[in-house]
Order: structure tokens, then C-alpha cells, then sequence
């Protein structure tokens, strides 16, 4: 073990000295992007624990661990009424696997305001023929007036929603959405990639039955993973359903995880491990602490930003803490920006779909140290000053 981690230990001792700029060959970019994520030192150095085969019980016990630590964050109450269950694929797999596994031939409402709840939408285009949608504009909130007289009209059997809408930062009110699925029977489904590890998900306040998480966001691992937590009553109810997809049937990867501890097909084993350190790191650390810790960074890059004279496409109160979305300043091309901080190894993100070219999104939810975080809050106002004053000029 020693022997072969030597490289790695170099990367992992300069990853902790947080004010060196001078990116290791691990870190050559600052990721300010609401995922991928700079990891932690020790979610990297995990993925290359031992080889394992995931037929014995060395797996069994990983997915095992996995699943309890998943429950921890989530905080729920009552354990013995929920699982989860890890798919290997990114955080669109879990969306089809609950999407396509829970509807039948029920009618199943999509509401939508954004780039994933679209995406949703298609989503469930693909697997049920009862598909409604309601759509909000990007970015505007739900209007739960609607929502009720909807599901009223159209006998809605199931709702699926996004909690932390990326593409405009938009967190959601699942909480009234869950209110509304009890008062009319409705299961609940909640995509919940963006928000999980960042912000508190009450699955029972909320009345969720199922909702959907990945590895590389807020939980800070690396990508390739994703889970579904639920209610075990409604886990157990799929198996009367008949699956529309064979390979991300919700209902097989409960069955595995329930009885043998495994998972259907070939999980990807390295990052398991890497998942169950980085869900580690944040019961280490205290769940609600993590999630304080996310929101203090969101401030700070916001009051910085606020001060270099940028404005925010939503009201701070509506934000998630995962990443801010901000107006492009009409002196400077959101393509150059991007490109300036890159030179500076900082990666942001840019708007989409309606947002393109309009805003950039900057992400707070990796390995990112303060020190790193005034970083990149100098380096923007070195770049818009400049071109501010060509501008002028
Ligand atoms: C990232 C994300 C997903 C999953 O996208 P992938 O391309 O599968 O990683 C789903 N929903 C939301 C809200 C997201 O932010």
C-alpha cells in the first residue's frame, strides 16, 4: 500500500496545503462548476483500494455500508421504513429507473421550470404513455395554485419534480408539492441530484416516495454513480408493476440490494469506495454542518460577486446553495470569460437553453478552500475590470 501510493500521497499532501495555487497534476483546474467536483483527497486515494469481486461478501459489505450512510444523510428518522439503492450510471439513470419503473399505466405529472425538469419530461416520454407536464418559464417559480387544479382535472397518479432546478438554482417547494401528494393520494417522486449532500430533504415531512441522488455533486465522489431513496412499502409495491426497461428497473435493484446485498449487474466497485468515503467525510463532519459550510461558500462568492458590480437571475431567497446563477455583464462575452478564467485553471459553467449566452454559473460545492474561493473571486475582478476599462476607453 505504501509502495504504490507514493505519487498519490505527494498530490494528496500539496492538496492540503489549501493556499497553493499552483495546481498539483490532481488539481489542475479549480472546478466551480455544480459538478464534476474537486474531491477530497481521500475519496481519491479510495478509488484505488483493493481489487474486489463483487460476487463475495467484500461487496456486501460496501453496498451495505453504502446504503446506511445514504439513510444517515437523507436524516431520516424512522431507517427501518426506507432504503436505497446505488446504479451505476450518472444522475439521469436513477431519474429513468424510478421514471420508468413506478408509473405503470397511470397518469403521471411532470412539473417542470427548467432544463431538468425538461428533461424529466422526456424522460418519461420515452417509458408512459400517460404523460402530462405542466411547464413554468426557466427559472420562474411553481405556482401551486396550478399544480392543485391540475391534478385535480387530469386524475394525476404520480408527480415527478426536480428539488434544486441547476439550470436556474431555483430550489423548489417540494415541501408543498409533498403536502399536495398527501392530501390527493399521489405518489411523490423528486429528483433530487443537485440538492443532495447540500441541502435538508425530509423525505417523510415531504411525503417522498422516491427520490434520486448522484455521486458527483454536492456529495462531493467522483462521477459514474447514482442512487434512489424510498419508501420500502412503495420499493416492494414495484414488483406488481411490470418494468418498461430491463437493465434500470427499480424494482430488481431493490430486490438485489434486499436480498443478497448486491447489485443486478456489474456495479463499478472503484467508485464505490469512493462513494462511501465521501458519504463518510460528510457524517464526519455532521450532516447539517456540511450543509452550512456549502451555504457560507454560496455567500461569500456572492457578496463577492455582488460587489464587483454583477447581478443574479434570481433572488437570493430562492437559491439553492449549490451554485450561483449570474447575468453576464454586457461589456464581456460569456465565452471569453469563461476562457480567461480557464488561462487561470478556473472552470465555470455557462448558461443553456433560454439562458444561453445571457448568464454564467458558479459552482461552490467541491474540495474548494477559501483561499481558493478569493482566488477566483480576484481573478473575475481583475478580468471584468479589464474589459470594463477597454470598454470605456
Ligand atoms: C446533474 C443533474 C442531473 C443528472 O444529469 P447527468 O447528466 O445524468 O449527470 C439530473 N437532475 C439534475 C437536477 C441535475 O442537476
Amino acid at each position: 500500500m505504501v509502495k504504490i501510493a507514493t505519487g498519490l500521497d505527494i498530490g494528496i499532501d500539496v492538496l492540503s496545503g489549501t493556499s497553493d495555487l499552483n495546481h498539483t497534476k490532481s488539481k489542475k483546474y479549480l472546478l466551480f462548476t455544480p459538478g464534476p467536483v474537486n474531491v477530497k483527497g481521500n475519496v481519491r486515494m479510495a478509488i484505488c483500494k483493493e481489487d474486489i469481486c463483487h460476487r463475495e461478501q467484500d461487496f456486501d459489505v460496501l453496498l451495505q455500508s453504502i446504503e446506511k450512510k445514504l439513510l444517515q444523510l437523507f436524516e431520516i428518522k424512522n431507517t427501518s421504513n426506507y432504503r436505497a439503492v446505488v446504479i451505476t450510471g450518472s444522475g439521469t439513470a436513477a431519474n429513468e429507473s424510478m421514471i420508468s419503473s413506478a408509473v405503470g399505466n397511470k397518469n403521471i405529472l411532470i412539473i417542470s421550470n427548467g432544463e431538468f425538469g425538461e428533461r424529466l419530461f422526456h424522460v418519461s416520454e420515452v417509458h408512459n404513455k400517460n404523460t402530462f407536464v405542466l411547464k413554468f418559464g426557466w427559472g420562474k417559480k411553481i405556482d401551486l395554485e396550478k399544480v392543485e387544479t391540475f391534478i385535480k382535472k387530469n386524475k394525476i397518479d404520480i408527480i415527478a419534480m426536480v428539488h434544486h432546478e441547476t439550470s436556474s438554482g431555483l430550489l423548489n417547494p417540494i415541501e408543498e408539492v409533498g403536502m399536495l401528494s398527501k392530501t390527493y393520494n399521489i405518489l411523490f417522486i423528486v429528483d433530487c441530484v443537485s440538492s443532495s449532500g447540500a441541502e435538508p430533504i425530509d423525505l417523510e415531512k415531504c411525503n417522498i416516495s422516491f427520490c434520486s441522488g448522484s455521486s458527483s455533486k454536492a456529495i462531493c465522489s467522483y462521477p459514474g454513480l447514482s442512487f434512489v431513496v424510498g419508501k420500502k412499502q412503495e420499493f416492494e409495491k414495484l414488483k406488481d408493476i411490470q418494468a418498461k426497461t430491463m437493465y434500470l428497473s427499480l424494482y430488481k435493484f431493490y430486490h438485489f440490494t434486499h436480498t443478497i446485498s448486491q447489485t443486478p449487474n456489474t456495479p463499478a466497485v472503484p467508485l464505490f469506495f469512493a462513494l462511501e468515503q465521501s458519504l463518510e467525510n460528510i457524517l464526519q463532519e455532521g450532516v447539517s454542518n456540511r450543509h452550512r459550510d456549502i451555504f457560507n461558500r454560496a455567500n461569500i462568492l456572492r457578496m463577492g460577486m455582488k460587489k464587483l458590480g454583477l447581478k443574479f437571475l434570481i433572488d437570493e431567497n430562492d437559491m439553492c446553495s449549490v451554485l450561483t446563477t449570474v447575468y453576464v455583464p454586457e461589456y464581456i462575452e460569456v465565452g471569453i470569460l469563461r476562457q480567461k478564467l480557464r488561462k487561470k485553471n478556473i472552470i465555470i459553467y455557462e448558461g443553456k437553453g433560454v439562458f444561453k449566452d445571457k448568464v454564467f454559473q458558479v459552482g461552490n460545492i467541491g474540495e474548494l478552500s477559501l483561499t481558493e474561493i478569493q482566488f477566483f473571486l480576484d481573478t473575475l475582478q481583475e478580468i471584468l475590470q479589464n474589459f470594463n476599462k477597454k470598454l470605456s476607453n
